[in-house]
């Protein structure tokens, strides 16, 4: 069954079938329930976070993802973290968002991440943020973090303004 089969199957059914599908469904590895208790939605196989809290399937709340094999060191993390909040303010962000992802383009690119189409959290909510930050502060420690951590193929990026 495709994701938009079972989507149509959850939209004409009501309440009590609703939930048996869902069951289901999670139980087929169809769709995976939030394990936060306070939240507890059922999501399609692939949402990596919860629409309705924000949540990763762990339950756990939205935070830092440092892609690669190797860790990065603390400073130059903390220098990305203060150059993409200083650019959220300077780009009149208020409230800053929750989570920037910096999602994966190219292993041909020193910096594997995308400098211009980015998605910002806000809870549950993303939205496609589209900027060019090639050539800026940014651009360089995010090539600096590809070189420590190594990252593979198709991983993204995210970091927690502050
Ligand atoms: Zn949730």
């Amino acid at each position: 069954m495709s994701t938009s089969e079972l989507a149509l199957l959850l939209q004409h059914s009501d309440t009590t079938a609703r939930s048996v599908i869902q069951e289901t469904a999670a139980a087929a590895g169809l769709m995976w329930k939030c394990r936060w208790s306070l939240c507890a939605e059922y999501n399609i196989k692939a949402t990596e976070l919860c629409p309705h809290c924000g949540r990763d399937r762990d339950g756990h709340p939205l935070r830092d993802v440092q892609p690669g094999c190797w860790p990065v060191e603390d400073e130059l993390w903390e220098n990305l973290r203060t150059e993409v909040t200083a650019h959220l303010r300077q780009q009149g962000f208020d409230p800053l968002p929750d989570a920037v992802t910096f999602p994966w383009v190219s292993d041909e690119d020193a910096a594997p991440w995308s400098l211009t189409r980015l998605v910002l959290h806000y809870g549950g909510i993303q939205r496609d943020y589209k900027i060019h930050l090639e050539r800026t502060e940014i651009s360089d420690l995010l090539e600096q973090v590809a070189e420590a951590a190594e990252p593979s193929s198709y991983e993204y990026l995210r970091i927690l303004p502050r």
